[in-house]
């Protein structure tokens, strides 16, 4: 197995790199799908949030009412601290069985975890950033993604800044233009994996 941590700001992206990838063979480990598939009805998360925020945060059907979680918690910091004290253990405990699940594989194992340049928690063999204009991304936001001006650029201010996630990439993948262009570097991105990938000592191969 190859670990690569795969990141990028909101907008910049990454879910159509990761798709890229994906369909050349690299098994992706989407950190947003691990939290959204433990927090469906009847799993533990589930019921461990609304013993803390009460049974207001479900929709009628049982599943989670996500607006309702985030009210909560935008106006509340304890709520806030709470809230990933139960989930993002959880999280990640689901991603290093994922991971530990392709021991032994030959895969290139990406892992899509918005927070890997905030928290180092998961160990990578490299890091892939999809690199954008802000602008840019706000566009695509606020175009494709249904967000307005005011919340595509608040949500991006949030998040690392585009200096930082740069400062820890090992391969970037410019994201400025159309999308030929982009899938022409997501499949340099491929071949160079593959270059580190073959280039790995056996013994770090995992
Ligand atoms: P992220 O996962 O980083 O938030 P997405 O991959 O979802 O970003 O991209 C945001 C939106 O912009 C999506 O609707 C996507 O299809 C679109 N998009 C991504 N790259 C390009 C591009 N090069 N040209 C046009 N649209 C793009």
């Amino acid at each position: 197995m190859l670990r690569i941590g795969l990141t990028g700001g909101i907008g910049s992206g990454k879910s159509t790199v990761s798709a890229g990838l994906a369909e050349r063979g690299a098994v992706v480990i989407d950190a947003d799908a691990v939290v959204k598939e433990l927090q469906a009805p009847g799993q533990p998360v589930l019921a461990a949030m609304v013993e803390r925020f009460g049974p207001g945060i479900l929709l009628a059907d049982g599943s989670l009412d996500r607006q309702a979680v985030a009210d909560v918690v935008f106006t509340d910091a304890e709520a806030l601290a709470d809230l990933n004290a139960i989930v993002h253990p959880a999280v990640g405990a689901e991603i290093m069985r994922r991971i530990e699940a392709e021991e032994g594989t030959d895969h290139v194992v990406v892992l899509d975890v918005p927070l890997l340049v905030e928290n180092e928690a998961f160990e990578v063999a490299a890091v892939v950033v999809v690199d954008t204009d802000p602008e840019i991304a706000v566009q695509r936001l606020v175009e494709h993604r249904g967000f307005t001006e005011d919340d595509a650029r608040a949500r991006i201010s949030r998040q690392a800044s585009r200096e930082q996630r740069l400062a820890r990439a090992d391969f970037v993948i410019p994201n400025d233009g159309d999308r030929a262009a982009l899938d022409a570097h997501v499949e340099r991105c491929w071949a160079w994996i593959q270059e580190l990938h073959a280039g790995q000592a056996p013994d770090a191969a995992g």
